[in-house]
């Protein structure tokens, strides 16, 4: 099977704070991983690393092949990486002075240099995929939050990334939209696409994962198959967040 992300001792500083300490991660092609932790484990910077938003200091990291160097010592490898990844953030970050379809559209025709019409197409079939085709024309502040999250994963589709990152996806939406994003998460995964997804809803962690990672102080301290991890997780301190989350 393909890895798409492999990290071997992977160790991160901000400063004198050692963030990530010797992180060891594979993620084959297909898999959802769901990474969980308290506030401040290292979860964002994690898979912030992987598509070369964060510098690290030391150890090896590999994404689809192109290899990340400590010190982004690898510039075109980093651009691939780019073209590559696609990432959702907890705030959406669209850009408001483009309507819904032209957010979707800017990349492909920017970075791939797609004609017009073919970015049009993708972006009309993207947004029917995600439920809000008839949305197309609207300015972003014109949509609901969970509306906008779905753009901005349709965005992120539109560069048909080998692999999805996901930071908190749906931390900034009020609970009755948080459904509709992760419906649209599901599908994704069914449809076989490699994701990251660091959340705190630990409902999806248990249905769509195939591995739940537990990250404590910059270290991974437990992984497993999510029935595992959550019902009989073997480190105290898995244990004792798992009492505080569920
Ligand atoms: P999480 O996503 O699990 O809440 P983060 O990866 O955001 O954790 O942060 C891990 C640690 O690194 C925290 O102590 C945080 O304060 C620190 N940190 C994160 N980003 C920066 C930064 N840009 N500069 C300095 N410290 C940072
Ligand atoms: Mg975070």
């Amino acid at each position: 099977m393909t890895d798409i992300v492999k990290m071997k001792g992977m160790n991160k500083y901000f400063g004198n704070l050692h963030v990530l300490k010797d992180i060891d991660l594979t993620v084959s092609q297909g898999e959802v991983v769901v990474i969980i932790g308290a506030s401040g484990s290292g979860k964002s910077t994690l898979i912030r690393c992987v598509n070369g938003l964060e510098e690290f200091e030391s150890g090896h990291l590999e994404v689809d092949g192109h290899p990340l160097a400590p010190k982004s010592g690898n510039p075109k490898a980093l651009a691939e990486i780019r073209k590559e990844v696609g990432m959702v953030f907890q705030q959406f970050n669209l850009f408001p002075h483009l309507t819904v379809k032209k957010n979707i559209m800017l990349a492909p025709k920017k970075v791939k240099d797609a004609p017009e019409t073919v970015a049009n197409a993708t972006a009309e079939r993207l947004l029917n995929r995600v439920g809000i085709g008839d949305q197309a024309d609207k300015y972003p502040s014109h949509l609901s939050g969970g509306q906008q999250q779905r753009v901005a994963i349709a965005r992120a589709l539109a560069m048909e990334p080998r692999l999805m990152l996901f930071d908190e996806p749906t931390s900034a939406l009020d609970p009755e939209m948080i459904g509709e994003v992760l419906d649209v998460m599901r599908e994704l995964a069914k449809e076989g696409m490699t994701m990251m997804v660091v959340t705190h809803e630990m409902g999806f962690a248990r249905e769509v994962a195939d591995r739940v990672i537990y990250i404590h102080e910059g270290q991974i301290v437990e992984q497993g198959k999510p029935d595992d991890v959550f019902d009989n997780p073997q480190n105290e301190r898995t244990q004792a967040f798992l009492s505080r989350v569920l």
